[in-house]
């Protein structure tokens, strides 16, 4: 069997607040035909990462309005975390080798998970390249209708990569991916689904955190909110450019000398990269003491960067590559105009100049971050703007319709 993740109950209902009642009805009228549908989420990890972030609340909430819904991880061990983290980096473009022996692992790890997988369900969801060759290793059988959902920027692929997982990927009857793009070439879906992930506003890291208490709480790590903070939440992972982000705050503290940095990233189980880019983010850092490296083992669970997106003047998230942000989109949630990468999903999220800024050089990042610790009020409107973006546009409740909406256009 594969390892099942339990989740907390959580209710439609208590969501009527912040997105209205249509929301709701709309969410109820596409469950109606969907009661007890027998649903599962399959992905490679229970914590850290967007993925393991979004089913923690879509699976409750697919249970509250009636559907079967539960989630399975496969299981994998480094030897196969080392491939399939050197695969979103190739399917994100990066020029790295795919050797046989790396399709080998990979093939062995998905013939071992499909064995495990058991039961009888009306839709199976595969979440990203990890175990994409579910599908083909287990049959059809046990599934009535699978569903491949890609959460990476797949728009400029590595073409080695992409080529090998293509034809694992094609044969699901429907995808779902966060923009139109990165769906690439040599796949076609009887379904096609665009559907941008989202945020729970009210988990403990998106739930509104009174500023005293984040403050309280941030000052807990040695952070001195006197002075100005600009705060980057990521794994530790190349493109999420920590480096730039460090190189661009230097740039600003030869103008404001006292501002401080954090870079706060969760150590996800199936990110084996992680601690050496850690560390190299570490070196890149130095002796400069206002420079605050915290993860999930110095204590930073999900409220606690909560609270650093609360109390941050500046939030920013440097990526080169980004299949969407949630980290993001929780900055913009706080009321933060976040500063953000131009690429991939960010753009749709971070609309230049209102919600935020789009930027492409660790210069242009200094110069909008010293812009708005300069223009604080400007950085408030902004902040408004940007909280209202994401109440309308990315919050769970939105993802929870698309799902429905897709399982029902299956039927
Ligand atoms: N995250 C976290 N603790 C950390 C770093 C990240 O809880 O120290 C969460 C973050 O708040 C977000 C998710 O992990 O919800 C990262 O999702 P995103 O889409 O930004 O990036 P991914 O890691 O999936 O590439």
């Amino acid at each position: 069997m594969l390892q099942r993740v339990a989740v907390e109950e959580k209710y439609l209902e208590d969501y009527r607040p912040i997105v209205g009642g249509e929301v709701l009805e709309e969410i109820q009228r596409l469950a109606r035909g969907l009661k007890d549908a027998r649903i599962v989420h399959i992905n490679a990890t229970a914590f850290g990462g967007g993925v393991a972030e979004i089913l923690m609340t879509l699976i409750p909430l697919m249970r509250d309005v009636g559907l079967d819904a539960e989630w399975q991880i496969i299981e994998g061990s480094d030897e196969f975390f080392n491939v399939t983290k050197a695969s979103h980096n190739g399917l994100q473009g990066m020029e790295i080798p795919l050797t046989e022996e790396m399709k080998a692992i990979w093939r062995r790890y998905n013939e071992h998970n499909a064995k495990l997988l058991e039961g009888e369900y009306d839709y199976i969801i595969v979440h990203d390249p990890q175990p994409a060759g579910l599908l083909h290793y287990h049959g059809r059988s046990g599934g009535k209708h699978w569903i491949w959902r890609c959460h990476i920027d797949t728009s400029h692929p590595n073409p080695d990569y992409w080529d090998f997982y293509a034809p694992y990927i094609d044969i699901y009857e429907a995808a779902v991916f966060t923009m139109e793009q990165y769906v690439g070439p040599g796949v076609e879906f009887e379904h096609l689904a665009i559907v941008p992930p989202t945020i729970d506003p009210l988990s403990p890291k998106n739930a509104p955190i009174p500023t005293e208490e984040a403050q309280e709480v941030v000052s807990g790590f040695g952070i001195d909110l006197a002075r100005p903070l600009i705060t980057q939440v990521s794994r530790f992972d190349p493109w999420k450019d920590p480096m730039g982000v460090i190189d661009a705050y230097r740039l600003v503290k030869a103008e404001i000398s006292e501002v401080q940095l954090a870079l706060v990233g969760s150590m996800a189980s199936d990110d084996p990269e992680g601690w050496y880019f850690l560390d190299k983010t570490s070196r890149h850092a130095g002796e400069d003491d206002d420079i605050h490296i915290l993860h999930n083992f110095h204590g930073v669970g999900g409220y606690e960067v909560g609270c650093f997106q609360t109390a941050s003047d500046v939030v920013i998230q440097k990526s080169t590559r980004e299949g969407f942000g949630l980290v993001v989109t929780e900055g913009l949630w706080k009321g933060k105009p976040v500063i953000g990468g131009n690429v991939g999903g960010i753009p749709l999220q971070v609309i230049d100049g209102k919600t935020g800024f789009l930027v492409d050089t660790i210069e242009a990042c200094a110069e909008k971050t010293l812009y708005l610790l300069q223009h604080p009020d400007e950085s408030r409107i902004m902040g408004e703007g940007a909280h209202e973006h994401v109440r309308k546009n990315f919050l769970i409740t939105r993802h929870l319709r698309d799902y429905l909406d897709l399982f029902n256009k299956m039927k």
